[in-house]
């Protein structure tokens, strides 16, 4: 059977960014930017901080010790360095299109910087932060920690040589991403030069998006991707197959998702399925439960 193009349903600009503590200028596709949080399930929050060149600080620069609650965060750093630290002693420096993948699930508190070295010289800073909801069934997994550097990934190179599928979580042509997830999830970070074309198989129902983090693609020879746009696609039983055409060398975030078809309760950094929930988790959260973090 000849394949069908997944309609294009939205091609999203970035909407006016917000700063996260002082270290984050991100565009927030979602949740609050675009309501598309059902439509990207179980991608719940897309923070994409567009490339800025920073002057080198004295001063820290990112987010202080906070709490997270029943999803996961997976933090991907294409220029500049990021660490981490959490209370479950894990500690860590993404960098170079790395990846980290953390579980906060029961309960986690964390912290989130400029690598000091980075932050006093200063450079270019791209990043992306996803929020990864968990099933009800899984939003009690005990917290954990991916550090998935770029070698990590699997490779994917098509014959000839314009493309790389760089695979995080999920497999393309048989190739397969390190993370463990929870529900199934194709994250790929591709790199494409210019005239190089990518199809990818999908599923008809499954929630699928691409950020274009640098250059600009054709999507399944219709609608033109520019730089830092998202595009959003139907997931309605319509079309198996994304195509991507390189107008200019390129890099594409592809996300695929099952969607977790729950209800959904959300109050700050908690990610539940209901007001009951985030209101123990707040108590949970006092108490001191999720450890200890300077
Ligand atoms: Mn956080």
């Amino acid at each position: 059977m000849k394949p069908t193009y997944k309609k294009v349903e939205r091609v999203l600009p970035p909407v006016a960014p917000n700063w996260v503590g002082n270290g984050f200028r991100v565009h927030n596709f979602f949740p609050s930017g675009y309501k598309i949080s059902r439509e990207m399930s179980p991608f719940y929050l897309l923070d994409y901080n567009s490339k800025i060149d920073l002057s080198g600080s004295e001063k820290p620069r990112g987010v202080g010790v906070h709490p997270h609650k029943g999803f996961e965060t997976v933090t991907i750093a294409y220029h500049g360095v990021i660490a981490h630290e959490d209370s479950f002693g894990n500690k860590g420096i993404i960098r170079d299109g790395g990846v980290q993948w953390m579980t906060a699930g029961a309960g986690i508190l964390h912290k989130e910087f400029h690598e000091e070295k980075f932050q006093k010289g200063g450079g270019p800073f791209q990043m992306v932060q996803l929020w990864v909801n968990l099933p009800a069934k899984d939003k009690s997994a005990p917290p954990s920690y991916q550090d998935i550097s770029h070698e990590d990934k699997g490779v994917y190179e098509s014959s000839d040589g314009l493309i790389k599928v760089f695979v995080i979580a999920g497999d393309y042509e048989g190739v397969k991403g390190p993370a463990s997830t929870f529900t199934r999830i194709d994250l790929f970070d591709i790199v494409l030069h210019r005239g190089g074309e990518l199809t990818i198989p999908v599923d008809s129902f499954s929630n699928t998006g691409i950020l274009v983090v640098e250059g600009q693609v054709k999507v399944n020879k219709e609608k033109e991707a520019l730089q830092d746009h998202f595009v959003l696609f139907n997931s309605k039983g319509e079309g198996d197959t994304v195509k991507l055409f390189a107008s200019e060398d390129s890099r594409i975030l592809f996300l695929d998702g099952d969607p977790i078809n729950e209800p959904i309760a959300q109050y700050g950094p908690f990610l539940m399925n209901s007001m009951e929930e985030i209101q123990e988790a707040m108590m949970e959260f006092r108490k001191g439960k999720y450890g200890h973090l300077e």
